[in-house]
């Protein structure tokens, strides 16, 4: 089996799992707990912090563990907008690209009366800073972009975003979870208030992750309970998957620069080798691109039959076509960046890690172009197409 699906999950690292395991057999206690069984793991759970403090160039102080990606957001989100209401600014800046834990929040927060403002991607996948300069208002709260998205890959300008947010003295949220472990992060450097990371994208554990805010911040709970996290995130720590996290955030953040030197080269022989695909198009920036990232519109088909075939053949992919994700429109991402509905629906996702290998990307190269060929020549779409019925996009 090929996986090539690493924007959806990855492996779990034989690091990470081996730091996991004396957390799960030995060392179970609860942090809370004043015993020597419950002062052994409230450690671990310091030590995973501090690392992973050091990983993003904060204080430990400013980290806090929630069960993952879209908790993250939700809690960086909702606190911005309790933080912004007492001021009276009930104004939202974000981008029409967002995760859905970032843009199903912002949608419950219209209905509280919050005025959200999605800025527009372009054709390639980009937001700028001037574009968020100009969007900035007097009342607005929050600026939440993300750091690289999740299905085209397009890396944004963090930096600058965070730069002009904080020349306007805005709050600024980025959802890091395709970025953390994949590229550099410095939030100091790059400005950032607030930052959402999830384990299971950089080989960690799943059901974990970090929401980093910005000592002054005051968060708003999402879960209620016990002190834990100090008091901003209720239930007892999941302390395996915080250190195997922590482990696998340091084993990515050591070798940064040379998975992706890895990754990216495997990648563009990857498409390159699918840009012989008649009506083909690669989504998103070709250069401004996460190293494992590739994505492609085939015109004429469906790509729910395509990942299906791809899948016999023993190769694990993704789509942003529609009953994948259980909804009949496409995605609202190759949406964005204007594809029209038809084109949006033939696309395939393969994100590559550095388990990729050479072989591996050879063989895909080899059989999705007979697939995307089998499945057009059963299509009638495809034949007004070739009949000029209808006229080709791509
Ligand atoms: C996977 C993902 C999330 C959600 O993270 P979970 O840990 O699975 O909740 C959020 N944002 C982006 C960009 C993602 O890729």
């Amino acid at each position: 089996m090929i996986y090539a699906d690493n924007a959806a999950t990855t492996a779990l690292s034989k690091t990470a799992l081996d730091a996991m395991m004396p957390y799960f057999t030995d060392y179970y206690g609860n942090p809370s707990s004043w015993h020597t069984a419950g002062q052994k793991a409230k450690e671990a759970l310091e030590n995973a912090r501090e690392t992973i403090a050091a990983c993003l160039n904060c204080s430990p102080r400013e980290v806090y563990f929630t069960s993952g990606g879209s908790e993250a957001d939700n809690q960086a989100i909702i606190s911005a907008a309790r933080l912004g209401e007492k001021q009276n600014k009930k104004h939202i800046i974000s981008t029409a690209f967002e995760h859905h834990a970032v843009l199903h929040t912002l949608e419950t927060l219209k209905k509280q009366g919050f005025t959200v403002e999605l800025l527009d991607v372009g054709s390639t996948g980009n937001v700028t800073a001037e574009q968020v300069k100009k969007a900035i208002r007097e009342d607005t709260c929050l600026v939440t972009a993300m750091f690289a998205n999740n299905e085209i890959g397009s890396i944004l300008p963090i930096e600058e975003i965070g730069g002009a947010c904080k020349e306007k003295g805005v709050l600024f949220h980025t959802d890091a979870v395709q970025a953390a472990g994949h590229i550099e992060i410095d939030v100091k450097r790059q400005n950032i208030d607030m930052l959402s990371l999830s384990a299971h994208k950089f080989h960690g554990p799943k059901g974990i992750g970090v929401l980093y805010a910005k000592t002054g911040i005051t968060l708003t709970n999402i879960i209620n309970g016990g002190a834990q996290e100090r008091g901003k995130r209720a239930g007892t720590e999941n302390i395996p998957a915080i250190v195997g996290m922590a482990a696998a955030l340091k084993e990515a953040t050591g070798k940064t620069e040379e998975n992706a030197k890895k990754v990216t080269k495997l990648r563009n022989e990857l498409i390159n080798g699918l840009s012989n695909i008649p009506h083909s198009a690669l989504n998103g920036d070709t250069k401004n691109r996460l190293p494992g990232n590739v994505n492609f519109c085939f015109e004429g088909i469906e790509g729910e039959s395509l990942l299906l075939l791809l899948d016999a053949k023993g190769i694990c992919a993704s789509s942003g076509s529609a009953c994948t994700s259980g909804s009949l429109d496409p995605s609202h991402v190759l949406l964005a960046i204007g594809r029209p509905h038809e084109v949006a629906h033939g696309s395939l996702r393969l994100t590559l890690s550095e388990e990729n290998t050479e072989d591996e990307i050879k063989y895909i190269i080899n059989e999705v172009p007979k697939v995307v060929e089998y499945l057009r020549n059963m299509s009638p779409v495809w034949k007004d197409l070739l009949s000029g019925k209808r006229q080709f996009v791509l």
